[in-house]
C-alpha cells in the first residue's frame, strides 16, 4: 500500500532491524523501544488492524511468536504479545502490527485503572 510505513518495511524499501523473516511476515525492532525487548510483527501483505486481517494470517503470525521469543531470550522469562488496534487502542501506523515486549518485569495494566 502507498505511503504505509510497515509495507515499505516488509518490501525493504526502508531500513529495518529485523530480528526473523520468511514469506508471510517480518519481525524488527521497534525505533523506540518501551523495554529491553521491543519488536513489531507485521504480515507482508497490507491490513489495516486485526479486525480486517486473514484469521489464517493472524494465526501463524501468532504461531511464530514463541520461535521469536526464544531468539530474543525472553520466551523463559515471559513477555507481552500487544496489538494496538484504532484510535483508542492506542494505534498510530495503520498497517496490523503485533507489539512482542519483554526484558523486563511489565506492570499491568498499562494505563490507568478505572475507579
Ligand atoms: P502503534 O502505536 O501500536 O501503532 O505502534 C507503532 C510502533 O511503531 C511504535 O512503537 C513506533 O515506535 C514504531 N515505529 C514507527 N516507525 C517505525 C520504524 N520505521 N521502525 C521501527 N519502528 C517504528
Ligand atoms: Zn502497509
Amino acid at each position: 500500500m502507498a505511503d504505509c510505513v510497515f509495507c515499505k518495511i516488509a518490501a525493504g524499501e526502508i531500513p529495518s532491524n529485523k530480528v526473523y523473516e520468511d514469506d508471510k511476515m517480518v519481525a524488527f525492532k521497534d525505533l523506540e523501544p518501551a523495554a529491553p525487548v521491543h519488536v513489531l510483527l507485521i504480515p507482508k501483505k497490507h491490513f489495516d488492524n486485526v479486525t480486517v486481517a486473514d484469521p489464517e494470517l493472524v494465526a501463524y503470525m501468532v504461531g511464530k511468536v514463541g520461535e521469536i521469543a526464544n531468539k530474543l531470550g525472553v520466551a523463559e522469562k515471559g513477555f507481552r504479545l500487544v496489538i494496538n488496534t484504532g484510535d483508542e487502542g492506542g494505534q498510530t501506523i495503520h498497517h496490523l502490527h503485533m507489539h512482542l515486549i519483554g526484558g523486563k518485569a511489565l506492570g499491568w495494566p498499562p494505563f490507568p485503572p478505572e475507579k
